[in-house]
């Protein structure tokens, strides 16, 4: 396998995440798979990936956290060079009008997504950028469709998380640009993943699909194509780009 170095994704354990840390060790990087809970989940990722002869490791940590987030690079910098972050790790919550939403939900919605996603590419430009005797490298942040839509009268704290990470992903693009690292996002549709169920709504994809224009939900895997794409140098001159993996669902800016 090449040695293309290290690919941190936040969240690899389940989902979207796990799916990109599959591709990622597919694609010859050495893969780092951070979890805030569910260890075990990440054990099956990794043990998946060394079994395919590939390279992995699990790290503990909530991206929420200054903790988390200097656990998750103390781990990637003992695993070597880094090339890639995939800021993928997020979190809903259960359907609620503005009006309802407590202090507390918006914290963590707002920590957890969108602080959580800046901080880790602020440890991630530090590594990376030329400027500071890096080697340059990308990073992909998931947000969602629903950074367009809006979500009303089921997440708009969630939404709105995910429109700062699209603001975010241009703002650094730019900034870091010249310093050998580009900046990109994919903008996520209805997934078949257990988020929906960690929202209190596990019909959701199944009474969704009716509705999607093309009456069938994405898989984690077509998101991370795209991701891994994105972090390629088949991209070399996108950055500040954000790419629909939506199925057509939420298409307009
Ligand atoms: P998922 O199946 O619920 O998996 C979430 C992953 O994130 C798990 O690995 C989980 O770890 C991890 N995680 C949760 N909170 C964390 C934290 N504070 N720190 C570190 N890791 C944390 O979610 P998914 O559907 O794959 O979603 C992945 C990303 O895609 C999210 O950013 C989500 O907002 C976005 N997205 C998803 C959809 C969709 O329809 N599925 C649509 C648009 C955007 P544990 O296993 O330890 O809990």
């Amino acid at each position: 396998m090449s040695d293309r170095g290290v690919l941190v994704v936040t969240g690899g354990s389940r989902g979207i995440g796990a799916a990109t840390a599959r591709l990622a060790a597919v694609a010859g990087y050495a893969v780092l798979v951070n979890y805030a809970e569910n260890a075990s989940a990440a054990e099956v990722v990794a043990n998946a990936i060394r079994a395919d002869g590939g390279r992995a490791e699990t790290v503990r940590g909530d991206v929420g956290t200054q903790e988390g987030v200097a656990a998750i690079f103390a781990s990637a910098d003992r695993m070597g060079r880094l090339a890639v972050l995939v800021n993928n790790a997020g979190v809903v919550d259960h359907p609620a009008r503005v009006a309802d939403m407590s202090w507390a939900r918006l914290d963590r919605m707002f920590r957890i997504n969108t602080l959580g996603s800046i901080a880790c590419a602020r440890e991630a430009v530090r590594r990376l950028s030329t400027a500071q005797g890096g080697k340059g490298g990308a990073i992909v942040n998931v947000s969602s469709a629903a950074a367009k839509l809006g979500s009303p009268d089921q997440y708009v704290d969630y939404a709105s998380a995910k429109g700062a990470i699209d603001t975010f992903t241009v703002g650094l693009a730019k900034e870091v640009a010249a310093e050998g690292i580009r900046v990109c996002a994919v903008r996520p549709g209805i997934i078949d993943t257990e988020i929906h169920a960690s929202g209190g709504l596990p019909d959701r994809v199944r009474d969704m699909t009716p509705g999607l224009p093309m009456r069938r939900p994405g898989t984690a895997e077509e998101v991370a194509r795209a991701i891994l794409w994105l972090a390629s140098d088949e991209a070399s001159y996108s950055t500040g780009a954000i790419l629909d993996v939506s199925g057509a669902r939420a298409v307009l800016p």
